[in-house]
């Protein structure tokens, strides 16, 4: 890439999250592989995001280009209205048979924010079938589940600046963040305020929707299961639906293949996204229960109300089938267990720092909260100068490599974190 292109990107590219007017610089990337990123000065960092939860397996591994290859060879895409394929039937056989049991039905969807829009689709069909419309969800604050409407209504309302699309996105109930911590005890009074919305708003809500176990964009938090089993009963008493948007605690990343088994519960509507198809290709898959599906497929439309153009994208189902063959061998589960022991080991230490507030580990996710909000560019520069790739916000610096990362590997990304806190010019004062 030449600085043109450079100036180009800076000029005409949208990047997430960034002002046109004032962009943050970008670093170009021209290849990856295993746990490296390579600059186009030939410079390798060592990854410490996993492409935002996605790349578990490694940049460039072979037996996804394989499956990719393959499939191109066949078809990259073909309608899904009418047709089906046996990449789609080959992945939700294996999603229907990796999810808890009661999870029969699979909607294929683009992105994750497209599964969430689903998945409250779903419960919105589901109540306006059995002739009881419901409109409300109740969720957490600190929740992050997209960047589409239906999904930004049910994120945290300050951090999705809620403000700005106020009456036209719709008004939902936000119960406090769960303060009882994953590794701590769990305190009763953690539920009242959630009970009592639940209580107070009983028949009009449609659905609980919540991350489980860590809270992911909105605040990196992570929280005790009972929670999860408290909810999946009141859910039940009440006869609300739980959605369980496993799009970031998918497919290994907590210690579980999913984040519900921690707590052994099952939700009534699932999405999953990221690391679907190994970080290779943007996919999602929503998958609900056969009562639910009747319900809304007996409803007023006689259907489900959604149907993207690339729905079932077979070079995506393709790569995404690989991608849990390769879960299915077990390996991740040893390799999830070292990176949490090791992430224990080198980021604990940490909390004596005067610079950090917080730090917690769970799986293969460590992060560390910091007093003060992070010089972003500077922050990121740094990082970079140290031959590691670590996007921070806000005043969270976390890691979550992908499951492949080498202890040493892991140590230069855990290093780098330390100098970063001992650097005040690199956090706002
Ligand atoms: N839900 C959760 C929990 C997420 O972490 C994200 C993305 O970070 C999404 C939904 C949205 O997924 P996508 O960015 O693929 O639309």
């Amino acid at each position: 890439m030449t600085m043109d292109d450079l100036a180009f990107d800076q000029r005409h590219i949208w990047h997430p999250y960034t002002s046109m007017t004032q962009p943050l610089p970008v670093y170009p990337v021209v290849s990856a592989h295993g746990c490296e990123l390579e600059l186009a000065n030939g410079e390798r960092l060592v990854d410490g995001m996993s492409s935002w939860w996605a790349a578990i397996h490694g940049y460039n591994h072979p037996r996804l280009n394989a499956a990719m290859k393959t499939q191109i060879d066949q078809m990259s895409h073909v309608m899904f209205g009418g047709i089906t394929h046996p990449s789609a039937v080959a992945l939700c056989r294996r999603l229907v048979a990796m999810t808890p049991e009661a999870l029969e039905c699979v909607f294929l969807a683009d992105s994750g924010s497209v599964a969430v829009e689903v998945s409250m689709k779903m419960a919105l069909q589901y109540w306006q079938a059995k002739g009881e419309p419901r409109q409300r969800f109740l969720t957490f604050r600190n929740g992050y589940h997209g960047d589409t409407f239906g999904a930004m209504s049910v994120c945290d309302p300050d951090n999705s600046m809620h403000s700005l699309w106020k009456g036209y996105l719709p008004e939902n109930l936000f119960a406090p963040a769960p303060q009882s911590r994953f590794d701590g005890e769990w305190d009763e009074r953690d539920m009242v305020a959630f009970a009592r919305q639940m209580a107070a708003h009983r028949h009009e809500i449609a659905a609980v929707i919540l991350e489980p176990i860590v809270q992911g964009a909105g605040g990196m938090r992570m929280y005790h299961p009972q929670w999860l089993k408290r909810i999946r009963q009141m859910c039940d008493r009440e006869g609300i639906l739980l959605i369980a948007d496993e799009i970031a605690t998918g497919f290994g990343r907590t210690g579980k293949l999913f984040a519900c088994e921690h707590a052994e519960i099952t939700p009534d509507i699932l999405c999953l996204g990221k690391a679907l198809t190994g970080g290779t290709m943007t996919l999602s898959a929503t998958l609900t229960t056969r009562d639910v599906a009747n319900t809304i497929s007996n409803g007023e439309a006689g259907c489900f109300m959604h149907g993207p153009t690339f729905m079932g994208n077979p070079l995506a189902c393709a790569v995404a089938s690989e991608s849990l063959a390769m879960l299915d061998d077990g390996a991740w589960q040893t390799q999830v267990a070292a990176i949490e022991a090791q992430l224990n080991r080198e980021l604990s230490p940490l909390r004596g720092n005067e610079q950090v507030a917080d730090v917690r580990v769970l799986g293969a996710i460590g992060v560390v909260e910091t007093h003060q909000p992070v010089n972003m560019a500077r922050l990121q520069k740094f990082f970079v100068e140290q031959g590691v790739w670590i996007r921070p916000f806000g005043r969270l610096i976390y890691l979550m490599p992908p499951y492949i990362i080498r202890p040493e590997q892991l140590t230069r990304l855990t290093d780098a974190v330390k100098s970063a806190l001992n650097d005040n010019t690199l956090f706002a004062r």
